[in-house]
């Protein structure tokens, strides 16, 4: 397996969110990504991150529950787009999680748009990892316009949440299914044709 080094910075606080009336969109421009591969770094900055439920990627057959998508702009690849995908599971034998407490997803109502007011704890998402792995692959924009400029990285390990926190995911698109989508709003799965998908083993180092 392939050993790359991902650090990411991440602000907790953030200052201007939109709530976006189909995806749970929230504007994020304070994060920063680093990909240090081959030797080679390359810089990328967050745009925003949103959530699917359920999940647009499916890991040997399986669907898991939600999936969030963290999105960064590249600085040194201009045209290019990294996306962070998390994968959420049921499990209620697990403690509330911070991070999406901290979204107030079951305070939301759909449609919705709201400015500000979030202060959403980013860093108990991804701080204190010391390794992980992802599922590397080039790929597309999962909306339109399906632009082929994605380096997609999914973390390898579903993020497991009380099935209550879920709800608030659910309700908001459970009921309903976006053009181009198989439930909710995911994306219709395709082939990976010629793609190879790596799993990708991460250090952490500070
Ligand atoms: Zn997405």
């Amino acid at each position: 397996m392939r050993s790359h080094h991902l650090s990411l910075i991440l602000s907790s606080k953030i200052s201007n969110s939109s709530i976006d009336e189909n995806l749970c969109q929230v504007d994020y421009f304070d994060g920063r990504l680093t990909f240090k591969k081959y030797g080679k770094i390359s810089e990328w900055r967050s745009i925003q991150f949103h959530f699917h439920h359920p999940a647009e990627h499916h890991v040997d057959g399986i669907i898991y529950d939600a999936e969030m998508h963290m999105v960064f702009q590249g600085v040194t690849h201009e045209k290019e787009v990294s996306v962070l995908g998390l994968l959420f599971e049921a499990n209620d034998d697990v403690e509330e999680d911070q991070f999406l407490k901290s979204m107030h997803l079951d305070q939301l109502e759909h449609p919705v748009s709201s400015k500000g007011g979030l202060n959403i704890d980013l860093k108990s998402l991804y701080g204190n990892l010391e390794g992980y792995q992802t599922y590397n692959y080039p790929g597309s924009l999962t909306m339109p316009p399906y632009t082929e400029c994605v380096n997609w990285n999914i973390f390898t390990k579903p993020r497991q949440i009380p099935s209550k926190q879920l709800k608030a995911l659910e309700d908001m698109w459970g009921g309903e299914c976006y053009p181009q989508c198989f439930r909710g709003n995911s994306r219709f799965v395709f082939d990976h044709g010629i793609r190879t998908v790596r799993e990708i083993k991460h250090t952490n180092k500070k």
